[in-house]
């Protein structure tokens, strides 16, 4: 297992973000899985910094029993720990739960973050990061949580042939079947279904549904798309809803 003591570089955000940002997500809960102590104690610090409330699990077992019993607003998951490895924390969460799941893997271990993404994680980050970029991928999955709040409350129900996305729940019905998706494959769902027939570009859903405009892997598109037409499509192989304009990007079907 790769140490990160020396390696891990962090930095402390600067005043004017907290004016900005500060106020607005006061008092979230962060649940941090991870068994290296040194990390622990540098994210922990950085986070209350920021105004984060946390909670920490230094094995597998006693991770997936936080995140299921304390309600956190969102979770930082390792991959390799102790008891229970961190796919299978991410899996048995969304057996049950919709919390955003930001994964911590290493740089080398790049089938390793596209497994997690198809297991249900938000998102990933790779070690060694600067805390300004763990800080910054941390607000844009809790700021997206936060606009589908408020996107809820004037919400309506998008019907797109038999399928119909309600802003209310979160929740996309075949018929009267409702179709599990974490929260980012709902955004992805709706952001494309919201502008039917308009094709977009791998980095602009990047920037439009998960809110990256620097960093951010284009593979995590093709993810999400591949694991959304999974569950949406009667025929995966023959997608009906989502298309793939080949060499441009992705769609949602205007015929549908
Ligand atoms: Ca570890």
């Amino acid at each position: 297992m790769v140490k990160y003591a020396t390696g891990y570089c962090y930095e402390f955000v600067t005043e004017l973000e907290n004016k900005h940002f500060g106020g607005v997500f006061l008092n979230q809960k962060i649940l941090i899985v991870e068994d290296e102590r040194n990390i622990v104690d540098i994210l922990k610090f950085n986070l209350k910094k920021e105004g984060y409330m946390t909670l920490e699990a230094m094995d597998g077992e006693s991770g997936l029993n936080m995140a299921l019993n304390e309600k956190p607003d969102l979770v930082l998951l390792d991959l390799m720990l102790p008891k229970m490895d961190g796919f299978t924390v991410c899996r048995k969460i969304r057996e049950s739960s919709q919390v955003p799941i930001v994964m911590l893997t290493a740089k080398e271990e790049e089938v390793d973050k596209v497994l997690g993404l198809e297991l249900g994680a938000d998102d990933y980050i790779t070690k060694p990061f600067s805390q300004r970029e763990l800080i910054a991928r941390i607000k844009s999955n809790l700021r997206r949580l936060t606009m589908n709040e408020n996107a809820a409350r004037n919400g309506s129900v998008l019907k797109c042939g038999d399928l119909a996305i309600d802003m209310d729940r979160y929740e996309v019905k075949r018929k009267d079947e409702v179709i599990e998706l974490t929260l980012r494959e709902f955004e992805l769902v709706r952001f494309l279904a919201m502008h039917k027939g308009q094709i977009f570009s791998r980095e602009s859903l990047l920037e439009k549904v998960w809110g990256y405009e620097y960093y951010g892997d284009v593979r995590t598109v093709d993810v999400t798309v591949r694991r959304v037409r999974e569950k949406l499509e009667i025929e995966p192989a023959n997608a009906r809803y989502i298309l793939t304009k080949r060499g441009v990007g992705y769609y949602f079907n205007g015929e549908v």
